[in-house]
């Protein structure tokens, strides 16, 4: 049998009924997965949310944001993943800027009507993100 990667850190015996082993395969990326999730959130923890879902898609889903959110977090101590999704949504405003401006130039274009961006997210300050990446007062 082969252990998991969680029961193998825990030397526990891994069974067919162990609920981390479908997530955290005995090779190298059920590995590391798992040393990231267990270093940024826990064993004990993950083993508690898989508990507590009954949705198989669901659990899958969930170890698969926290394999996301651990490997950001520990690629970004400070933001986490919101250092990938910022810079991500800045460039998808500015694309959708500069869709704007072309679909203005295209000649008999009445884009007045329909603009790419609403008012809300083409007013105010130059990165709406900046809130986000502030740190937090001490
Ligand atoms: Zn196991």
């Amino acid at each position: 049998m082969n252990y998991c990667a969680s029961c193998r850190y825990r030397r526990s015996r891994c069974s067919s009924s162990c609920p981390l082993a479908p997530y955290f395969p005995a090779n190298e990326e059920g590995e590391r997965n798992f040393q990231a999730v267990h270093r940024v959130f826990g064993v004990n923890r993950i083993a508690n949310i898989l508990r507590q879902i009954e949705s198989s898609d669901l659990r899958d889903d969930a170890v698969r944001s926290h394999i996301l959110e651990a490997q950001y977090r520990l690629q970004y101590p400070v933001y986490g993943s919101v250092a990938v999704i910022v810079p991500l949504l800045h460039q998808t405003r500015q694309a959708l800027l500069e869709l704007d401006r072309l679909l203005n130039l295209l000649p008999h274009n009445n884009n007045t009507s329909t603009p790419v961006l609403n008012d809300q997210e083409t007013s105010g300050n130059d990165n709406p993100n900046q809130e986000i990446l502030r740190p937090p007062p001490q």
